[in-house]
């Protein structure tokens, strides 16, 4: 029975049940019939026999023998009585009657004389005896009750012999009765497990599907039992499930493979939303000195001023989950006293139904919140939605958490521009994607005119922020997520531009060294000017490798200095004569 299916252990069970039953309730049926059958017939044999030896007894004993003929044969008509005998005194049969012609002996039947064990003991007898006899297969019951005048005076005995046969008839016909229930309870119990096969098993075998799915990892399996009972609740408890885990799967995969921490909280953003089916939401980070929420993307909402609204920690909704570390569901809204409005966006803070707030913790430390807002079923936000968020936040806190770590690490402390490690490795990736393209890139490179008498003039600290905003002037001028702008040494800055031919790249940098140049450096008294020169060479054309690229570039730079400073050249070939 191991290898069998939960379906045919089912029919097995029910059926053997059915069969069990039956068997006890047929065999106690006819055991009880058979019973009182045999003692009703019993009863009418000595009925017969005991009216017999009374009617016969005058006639006996006067030898009168023809009435008691018309007697016996009138008794024989009953077809249950085999036989009928009165004998007289000793050995002679005076009356008899058989069912059948021929020869009493011939039908075998033992008692058609006196003088045998059970008639002699039959006549000694103080009332009636009787015994039990087959012949062949025919069954019989033999009464014997003696003929008596008075109290002691016996003249003969009268013999009565009852066939079984009609009653073995009668048991038969209620055994076919019993067996032809019996078949049908049988027939039914199969049905009656097949029906609860297809209600209970069906289900069943769709949730074992659905578990042999998601144990080889496919978890897009969706069970359809919509039965609405407990067995329809398991179906949609594991839908649930498969779906979070399924979304909290394609987001340590997705997460797994991004490095870069815009794209990532953008990412999380969108499965967040997926995940809990919600209209809109947001994820703020902790600022640098930890004491302000900035949200970093938002989804649903067109106010692009969203992006700089600071919420102080400890107000609001948001900023209570990141003060708490503990997720606030609100939902009345915009109503609830806990929310607090930041201007812009008042519109849409209206439209807020139901909010569910988590915080982005690794280990103690609380980097920011997710918000999600109204659910697209028009429901409210519960405890389940929070713990799926809790688990998407706190994975996603870690991935957030070593994508800052890796920036930090690509990241100059100073500038924020790139380090120069990278700017290798990003030089190599971008010549190989334009070669493969046959696009050009073009490189420039900048240094700040006379920086080390302007630290030497104005102290060091005046020389690191001049560093930092001429920084912050590079990354102004360039392509967001396109051009790759670092820190190469010192005072010298490189700026990667894909897809950019020398001109463009010439327009850049032309356009940079002016608002350097116009711009007043914060200073203790006087704001400080400085300028800048700067070098572009071009790939493939200039050079079609990197570190000749580097050197070129390089040169352009120099002859900028060379030329007076504060200027832009481009790569010719003659500058290195
Ligand atoms: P020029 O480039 O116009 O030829 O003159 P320069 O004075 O800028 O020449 P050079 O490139 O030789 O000087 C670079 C100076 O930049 C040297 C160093 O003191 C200064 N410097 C390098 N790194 C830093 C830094 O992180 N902070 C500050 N304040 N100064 C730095
Ligand atoms: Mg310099
Ligand atoms: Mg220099």
């Amino acid at each position: 029975m191991a290898g069998w299916s939960l379906k045919w252990k089912f029919m097995f069970a029910v059926s053997a049940m059915i069969v069990l039953v039956m068997a006890g309730v047929g065999g106690v049926i006819l055991s009880r019939e058979r019973r009182m059958i045999a003692q009703s017939l019993e009863q009418k044999g000595f009925l017969v026999a005991g009216e017999l030896a009374i009617a016969s007894a005058d006639k006996v004993a006067t030898n009168d023998f023809s009435e008691l003929s018309h007697y016996v044969n009138e008794v024989r008509k009953d077809r249950e009585i085999a036989y009928v005998y009165i004998f007289e005194d000793l050995n002679k049969t005076c009356v008899a009657a058989a069912d059948e012609g021929g020869s009493h002996e011939a039908q075998g039947w033992p008692y058609t004389r006196f003088k045998d064990q059970a008639s002699l003991a039959a006549f000694k007898a103080e009332g009636p005896s009787h015994l039990h006899f087959s012949v062949g297969r025919r069954k019989y019951i033999d009464i014997t009750v003696p003929i008596m005048m008075g109290k002691d005076s016996r003249y003969g005995l009268v013999r009565v012999g009852l066939t079984l046969d009609h009653m073995n008839a009668e048991l038969r016909r209620t055994r076919d009765t019993v067996l032809a229930i019996f078949a049908a309870a049988v027939l039914l119990g199969v049905l009656v497990s097949g029906f609860l096969e297809s209600i209970i098993l069906g289900p069943v075998g769709a949730l074992v599907k659905g578990v042999d799915a998601v144990s080889v990892g496919d978890f897009s399996h969706r069970i359809e039992v919509p039965t609405g009972d407990e067995l329809g609740q398991l179906a949609d408890a594991f839908n649930r499930m498969t779906h979070n885990i399924s979304v909290l799967y394609n987001v340590s995969n997705a997460m797994n493979f991004i490095a870069d921490t815009d794209k990532l909280l953008n990412l999380i953003l969108d499965k967040a939303l997926e995940a809990l089916r919600a209209e809109r939401g947001s994820i703020m980070l902790l600022d640098d000195a930890g004491d302000h929420l900035q949200v970093k993307v938002v989804r649903g909402l067109s106010a692009p001023s969203y992006r700089f609204v600071k919420i102080p920690l400890g107000s609001g909704v948001a900023g209570q989950v990141a003060k708490t570390g503990k997720h606030l569901i609100v939902n009345s809204g915009s109503q609830d006293p806990r929310f607090k409005s930041f201007q812009q966006s008042q519109e849409s803070e209206r439209k807020v139904r139901s909010l569910l707030c988590v915080p982005l913790q690794m280990e103690e430390k609380t980097l920011g919140c997710i918000n999600v807002v109204n659910k697209s079923s028009g429901g409210d936000f519960n405890e389940d939605d929070a713990k799926l968020l809790t688990v998407l936040a706190s994975q996603a806190a870690v991935t957030l958490n070593k994508a800052r770590l890796y920036e930090e690490s690509i990241t100059d402390g100073l500038t924020k521009l790139f380090i120069h490690r990278y700017f290798q490795v990003r030089l190599d990736e971008e010549l190989k994607r334009a070669r493969r393209y046959a696009a050009k890139v073009s490189l420039v490179m900048l240094d700040i005119d006379h920086f080390k008498a302007l630290n030497d003039s104005h102290g060091h600290q005046q020389g690191d922020i001049v560093l930092r905003q001429t920084a912050q002037l590079v990354r102004e001028s360039i392509r967001e997520n396109l051009d790759i702008a670092c820190r190469y040494g010192g005072e010298e800055f490189t700026i990667i531009m894909p897809e950019t031919e020398r001109g463009g790249a010439f327009t850049v940098a032309e356009r940079l060294r002016k608002k350097v140049e116009a711009t007043d450096f914060p200073g203790q008294g006087e704001p400080v000017k400085v300028t800048i020169s700067l070098g572009v060479a071009q790939f493939p054309d200039d050079s079609p490798d990197k570190n000749s690229l580097i050197r070129r570039a390089d040169i352009a730079l120099y002859h900028s200095k060379e030329n007076g400073r504060n200027r832009t050249s481009v790569y010719e070939g003659a500058m290195e004569d």
